[in-house]
Order: C-alpha cells, then structure tokens, then sequence
C-alpha cells in the first residue's frame, strides 16, 4: 500500500468449468497460506489490502472470490496456467454475478472480449445453453479464444461482428433471455499505474465522453431490442457520470417497458442521486471498495401486470 491508503487487493476468480473453492482453499494453504475463513465486513478486506503476506480470505459479497494481499502475483502459479483461476477484480465479477443467467439459458455477451466475464458467465450456465459473443477487435477477441479454451468454456459462439449490426429478429437470437452489455468506456475507473497516462486526458476529453455516452447508450437500447430478453446488465470501469448515471437515466425514458432492479441491497456505494431509481446502480471505488472504480445497472422487462398499473 501507499502512505495514501489501500492498496487494490488480489481478487482470485474460482472457475468452478475446473475446479471448486474448496480445493482452490486447500491447494492454497498447503502451499503455504493462511487462510482467514470467510469475510464479515469491507473493514476486513481492507486490513488485508494494508498489509503483506500470505494470507487469504473468501470474498463476501461474490461466492466464488478469494481475496489476496496486494503483494501477491499469481500469474505463473500452475492453477492460473491451467486455467483453475481467473485472476479478475472483484467489481468487474458483478456484471455477470447480477445477471445471473439460469443454467442453460441463452445469454448474449454484447462487448465480450478479452473474456473474463463470458468465462464467469459460461461457469454459472454450467456450460448449458448457449453464449454469443461478439467483439469488433480482432486482436482481442484471439486472445480472448485463448483465455476461454484454458479455462475450459465450451459454450461460446464467437464473433468478429459489431454488435449494432446484430439482427435482433434473427431465430437464432430468438431465445436470448440475458444480455451483458460492457461496452467501451474511458476506463477512468482504472488506476494510472495501470493505464497509459497519455491515454488519459485524450479519453476524459469531454467530446470523447460525449461520444463514448452515445456509443454506450446506442449498444444498451440495441440489446433491449431482442424479443426474449428478460434481464441486461450494464457495466462500466468508469468513474464519469455521462457514461453511467447519464445512459441508465436516458435509456429509462426511452424505453418505458424496462426498469432497474435493486440488486446487492448490502454494497456501500449506489448510484449518484440523480432520478428516481437511481440508488438501484451500483458504483464501486479503491476506498469504499476496494475494487477497481465500477459502475453496473441491472435492467428488467417489466411484466404486462406491472406496466398496466403505471
Ligand atoms: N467484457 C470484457 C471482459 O470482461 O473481458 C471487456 C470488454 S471491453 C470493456 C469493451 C470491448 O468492446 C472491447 O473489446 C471493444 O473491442 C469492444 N467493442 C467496441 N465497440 C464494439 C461494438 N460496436 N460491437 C462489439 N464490440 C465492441
């Protein structure tokens, strides 16, 4: 850490495709760790992050999250090798947490590469059912190929296919109940050590925010287009209020048949006040958190009963 505070802790995604928490827990402490049960309180993942050392707690909020010390570097660990292990912050496993697709459902993922939450995704449909992923980088989605195979997804039908040219009305989408939307942000939510500072003031530029916005909302009302969805998250590494609060609100008044859901009642931190549902959004950061900054919305289809009552 710094003298300034916490430091981002090492969140451990279990991939249950592999492997189960239990022996992930076991393998750890006899390599050496302490394992510290499971976390009551953000006041206990935060003594952690102050400090070094091999020890090691189970998240509290995502089932499937261990939580390491800052200190701690599992890329050449066998169980991240092999694909037992998603090295993924914490706030970047909610998106798939709160969709909370039901086993073989058939999921779209809007804007999936390089994949960690296509790869979260096809663990909680248990590899049943279906995940159409697109990305418009090549590059990324190569990657992403790479990652889903050593993490065993079987799952997936990949696409180099920008997602606004998906035809909502194509029988093959016909059964999508869940979408998750991730689209490109400025990724101001991420610390500068790990970005490129010269990439910041270019993509916080308010022209470049104003583009990102309308890109963002434009891939969220697309989604909502496809007949059988039933539940879309929204996600962001955000901290701007024009890329979250701004596109949850916008999308709202545009489209009168979807609302938000007040997921996680126990997380710290909502959205900013400002409309109505505002509190159901999610927003995390460094200091309240722990986590990379975040921001996540969860949209519902209203039911014909709730809509008639309006
Ligand atoms: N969900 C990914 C994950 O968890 O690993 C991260 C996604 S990243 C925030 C946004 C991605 O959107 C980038 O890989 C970018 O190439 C892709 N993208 C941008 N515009 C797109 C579009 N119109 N259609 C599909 N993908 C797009």
């Amino acid at each position: 850490g710094t003298a300034h505070g916490p430091a981002l802790p090492r969140y451990v995604r279990v991939n249950t495709l592999k492997t189960c928490i239990n022996d992930v827990i076991s393998y750890f402490k006899c390599h050496g760790y302490t394992y510290l049960g499971r976390a009551r309180s953000i006041e206990e993942l935060r003594e952690l992050s102050l400090k070094r050392g091999k020890r090691f707690l189970q998240d509290l909020h995502v089932p499937d999250l261990l939580v390491f010390s800052p200190n701690t570097d599992l890329h050449k660990d066998s169980l991240y090798v092999e694909g037992h292990i998603i090295l993924q912050d914490k706030a970047s496993c909610l998106p798939a947490l709160l969709l909370a697709p039901p086993v073989g459902s058939f999921v779209i993922d809007a804007c999936a590469a390089p994949g960690n939450k296509t790869s979260q995704l096809a663990a909680m449909l248990q590899n049943k059912g279906k995940i159409f992923a697109f990305d418009l980088d090549t590059k990324r989605l190569a990657t992403m190929s790479t990652l889903l195979l050593r993490a065993g997804v079987t799952c997936q039908e990949l696409a180099n296919q920008d997602f606004l040219t998906v035809n909502p009305e194509d029988p093959k989408y016909q059964k999508v109940s869940h979408i998750l939307v991730d689209p490109s942000c400025s990724g101001s939510g991420i610390p500068d050590q790990m970005r490129m500072l010269t990439d910041k003031e270019e993509s916080e530029h308010p022209e470049r925010l104003e583009a990102l916005s309308s890109f963002q909302c434009r891939v969220l009302s697309h989604a909502m287009r496809f007949p059988s969805v039933q539940r879309i998250t929204y996600s962001t590494c955000s901290i701007h209020q024009q890329e979250n609060e701004d596109v949850v609100r916008s999308i709202l008044e545009q489209n009168s048949h979807f609302s938000l859901l007040d997921e996680l009642p126990s997380w710290p931190i909502r959205g900013l006040n400002t409309f109505p549902s505002s509190n159901c959004c999610l927003r995390a950061t460094l200091s309240d958190t722990l986590t990379n900054g975040f921001f996540v919305a969860v949209f519902h289809r209203q039911k014909q009963d709730e809509l008639s009552k309006l």
